[in-house]
């Protein structure tokens, strides 16, 4: 007899680990499935070269919701977040933009820039908190369904609707301009240092198949700026031990509420019979049987591949086949035996331990972006740079580091040609990039792993290599994510549900999707 679950989760995510998490310590049964031979999926630590320990993937924290850590007890699991002050913006004529935390230090350093910008800067800053907080209680809401003919589905859109209304006109006005414009015509607005604009419109792009003059990536500005730990807005922290740390925590405190988790265990199908899902197969042919299966992996591998098409109602069919994933992000990991010179700030100051952000101009970042655009890895990449072993000096043996290089644009489909082909030129091209400003960057490399969309698709099962299980884009966000209709984790078969990025409110190491998946489930009494 096969064994028999409440609740069976495919993908050991942090939000895979989140929901189970959650319905175990509502005393359910509960089994995690995982594929890889260990838990964290996009949000791990391996040590890819010995005594080198990399957040592969992932490498800042930001958006993880307090209430989350806060329930599941997670600091008591292991979770420490590291804070990381200021972002560091080299120049090619050899000045640089360095904001950080610290307000009169950032205002004295726009003010070299422009002493305009430094004055309006909090201002600005004081702008974005307040959107962010009426976007935040978003984050914990299981989207309204605006199609739904019940006035109970849509009382919640006409709360928000009220609470938009009530919002000061100057922030109702700014939330549509975040909605619609592009990131950079959003900064126009307020700033005139072309640096300063292009090291923070880079936070709408990333993830994205978009410029920083595409419109619709101003939102994505907000989504990255909503970040808190513990309640204190705009930090970003690294996690002590790396971000699979994160989800070892999670799956600890899941553990400790009864759940099993199981490695190494590839679901091939989802057992679905009469439009309901009854279990799981898999690959070895095992087969699990559960009053509920909630998904984490996304929608394109959930429904095409282990549901089957043929379950699938046509109209939701037709939406997964056009929901976009279109990765356009790689990630280079870089063991060094020794720190970057950069030649605009010598020496191994505080700048280096914060990021470190290859964006001097809008124009870079734009043609970065137009080599993606034909099918090409852009030549001169926008980077977000961790050197992760300043702040959490486990990582790495002493006296070296590991540099992270988070790096846009690769898109997933080269024109006439292959990544298998292309990876090492892509890795090069990445080096020769940062190498431009730290010169000596190429002599302390030891060992690189070079990440292509096409690797993260095929060792993180993330399609296309999207960062976030598809595009942060309006048209898949909040009651569109994946697809409408359904963005209440529910989906056409019975008692399947999804629980990953690919919900709303969507990618990052945030764990709302398995918090707001696991709750509805509850709710909804399937387990
Ligand atoms: C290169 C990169 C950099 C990023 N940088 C950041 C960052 O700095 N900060 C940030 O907040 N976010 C970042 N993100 C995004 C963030 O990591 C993800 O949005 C998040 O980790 C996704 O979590 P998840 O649990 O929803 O899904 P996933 O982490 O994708 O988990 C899904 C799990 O399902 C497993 N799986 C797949 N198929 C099967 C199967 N058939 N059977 C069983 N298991 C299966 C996978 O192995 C995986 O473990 C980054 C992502 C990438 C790829």
């Amino acid at each position: 007899m096969p064994a028999k679950y409440d609740a069976i989760i495919i993908g050991g995510g942090h939000n895979g680990l989140t929901a189970a998490a959650y319905l175990a310590r509502a005393g359910k049964k509960v089994l995690v499935l995982e594929r890889r031979h260990l838990v964290g999926g996009a949000a791990v630590t391996e040590e890819i070269f010995p005594g080198f320990r990399f957040s592969v993937c992932s490498y800042v924290v930001s958006l993880l919701r307090p209430e989350i850590i806060r329930e599941l007890q997670l600091a008591s699991h292991g979770l420490e977040i590291l804070p990381l002050d200021g972002t560091f913006t080299p120049m090619p004529n050899g000045d640089y933009l360095w904001r950080v935390n610290d307000h009169a230090r950032t205002f004295r350093e726009i003010s070299r820039h422009s002493r305009a910008d430094a004055e309006i800067y909090d201002e600005y800053g004081r702008a974005m908190v307040e959107m962010g907080r009426f976007a935040k209680d978003i984050l914990a809401m299981t989207p309204p369904d605006p199609f739904s003919k019940r006035l109970k589905d849509i009382t919640p859109l006409i709360d928000l609707l009220k609470r938009f209304r009530a919002l000061p006109e100057l922030d109702r006005h700014n939330q549509l301009q975040l909605l619609t414009m592009s990131a950079v015509d959003f900064l126009d607005q307020w700033f005139e240092t072309d640096v300063l604009k292009a090291t923070m419109a880079a936070s709408g792009i990333i993830g994205t198949f978009l410029g920083v003059r595409s419109p619709g990536t101003a939102y994505v500005l907000l989504h990255h700026y909503m970040g808190d730990i513990d309640g204190a807005f705009r930090s970003w922290g690294l996690s002590k031990g790396g971000t699979g740390r994160v989800s070892e925590a999670i799956a600890s405190a899941a553990r400790a509420y009864g759940a099993e988790i199981r490695v190494e265990a590839p679901v091939k199908h989802i057992l679905v019979k009469d439009g309901e899902a009854t279990g799981v197969v898999l690959e070895n042919g095992d087969y699990f049987i559960a009053s509920a299966v909630l998904s984490s992996v996304d929608p394109r591998l959930t429904f095409m591949k282990m549901v089957g098409e043929s379950h699938l109602p046509d109209d939701f069919a037709a939406d997964i086949r056009n929901y976009k994933f279109r990765g356009s992000s790689g990630k280079v990991n870089l063991a060094l035996d020794g720190l970057p010179d950069f030649t605009c700030k010598p020496g191994a100051g505080a700048h280096l331990r914060g990021a470190i952000s290859i964006s001097p101009s809008v124009d870079y970042m734009e043609r970065a972006y137009d080599d993606a655009k034909y099918g090409r890895f852009s030549r001169k990449p926008y980077m977000d740079i961790v050197i992760p072993s300043l702040t959490d000096p486990s990582v790495a043996p002493p006296g070296k580091h590991v540099m992270s290089c988070f790096v846009q644009y690769a898109p997933y489909d080269l024109r006439g040609a292959s990544w298998d082909d292309e990876r090492e030129a892509f890795g090069d091209a990445v080096i020769d990039a940062v190498s431009e400003f730290a010169p000596n960057l190429r002599d302390r490399i030891l060992h690189r792993q070079v990440l292509t969309p096409l690797d993260i698709e095929r060792e993180f099962g993330l399609s296309e290599g999207n960062i976030f299980q598809g595009e942060l884009t309006l048209e898949q966000l909040f009651f569109l994510r994946p697809a409408p209709g359904w963005a209440s984790y529910r989906t056409p078969i019975r008692r399947l549900y999804l629980c990953g990025s690919a919900t709303h409110p969507g990618g990052g190491i945030m764990a709302a999707p398995g918090r707001n998946a696991a709750m509805r489930v509850l709710k909804d009494r399937t387990a």
